[in-house]
């Protein structure tokens, strides 16, 4: 059930300020986002449909507590078959920053985030499989560039967002 008092008429210009989500009102609701989305084709709970639907309504709340945003993988499928060029995936990427702002972020993308923070790759890959590839004579794997990433975690306090301390 909706009720007006739950809807926030600002809400859709707070998220349209995100780079690529700029044309979010134009969605006319045709489906084809979740009709084509891999994580939709899985599970009922992810519909990116009904997420820009709630951000045009101002359902601001329901959005951001949907944990049903974590799901996209931001394979831009939706993006590039959007007949109102929307940026759905962009939406979603929105509703997530807006999210950490007010709880935190899931165990998971913390745990990748702390990864690349850590090697530059999103997983820590275990001395045993290094010593595989060596003994395959495989070459070795170039370096995570862990500077870089760390001045951009610091720049951009992302390190705060996922509760490690700067070094
Ligand atoms: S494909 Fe585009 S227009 Fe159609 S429902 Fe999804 S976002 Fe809206
Ligand atoms: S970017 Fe996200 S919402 Fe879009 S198709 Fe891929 S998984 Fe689905």
């Amino acid at each position: 059930m909706l009720r007006t008092t739950e809807m926030d008429p600002k809400f859709k210009y707070e998220i349209s300020k995100t780079p690529g989500s700029e044309k979010l009102m134009l969605c006319f609701q045709c489906g084809t986002c979740t009709a084509d989305c891999p994580i939709a084709r899985f599970t009922d709970s992810y519909r990116p449909r009904k997420l820009v639907r709630m951000v045009q309504l101002g359902l601001k709340d329901r959005a951001l507590s949907d944990d049903s945003i974590w799901l996209c993988t931001s394979c831009f499928t939706c993006v590039d078959h959007c007949p109102q060029d929307v940026g759905t995936a962009e939406v979603v990427r929105a509703l997530r920053n807006l999210a950490v702002k007010e709880r935190p972020m899931p165990r998971v993308y913390k745990e990748l985030s702390s990864a690349i923070r850590k090697t530059g790759y999103a997983y820590e890959i275990p001395q045993l499989r290094l010593r595989q590839r060596e003994e395959k004579g495989l070459p070795p794997l170039p370096k995570g560039d862990v500077e870089s990433v760390r001045k951009l975690f610091k720049a951009t306090s992302f390190s705060k967002t996922i509760e490690e301390e700067e070094e």
